[in-house]
């Protein structure tokens, strides 16, 4: 186990803009109030949106494409850096007209409304780098320096 400790920051309550993409919007606000590291959840309603299943046998992401309105039901995620730019790592359950659910990592979604809560973290960036036994890009803390 690899860990590295944080302290809690500043507590962003935001409202993603109609048709905007979930995924940019967050960067955008991370970029905006210059935070560094962030636990986030999302709630709300996308018009479409792409989750994917990581095939762990071919290590690769197989998308999921969603082309229909949808609840986000559940979310969480957390922002960190990859190839020195902030990252942003979402994971949700997304509910149909029928209550039917698909879940998996989100990889975009168009907001119909959304409410992003995000706690920012107040400590050393985590960097993601490729890792060679699950082929993910996956948080390196020792490099780093992190224990
Ligand atoms: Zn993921």
């Amino acid at each position: 186990m690899q860990s590295a400790s944080y302290r809690v920051g500043r507590a962003f309550l935001c409202r993603a803009d109609y048709r905007s993409e979930l995924m940019k919007s967050t960067l955008d606000l991370v970029r905006e109030k210059k935070i560094k590291m962030a636990l986030f959840a999302v709630i709300g309603s996308v018009a479409e949106a792409t989750l994917a299943y990581y095939d762990q046998s071919k290590r690769k992401y197989r998308k999921i494409r969603l082309e229909e309105p949808l609840e986000i039901a559940d979310s969480w995620g957390n922002i960190s850096w990859k190839d020195g730019q902030p990252f942003a790592h979402l994971h949700a359950v997304l509910s149909d007209a029928g209550g039917k659910t698909y879940a998996g990592h989100l990889v975009q979604a168009t907001v119909f409304a959304a409410e992003i809560h995000l706690l920012e973290l107040i400590g050393k960036k985590l960097e993601r780098e490729h890792d060679e036994v699950t082929g993910l890009s996956l948080w390196k803390f020792k490099k780093q320096g992190l224990k």
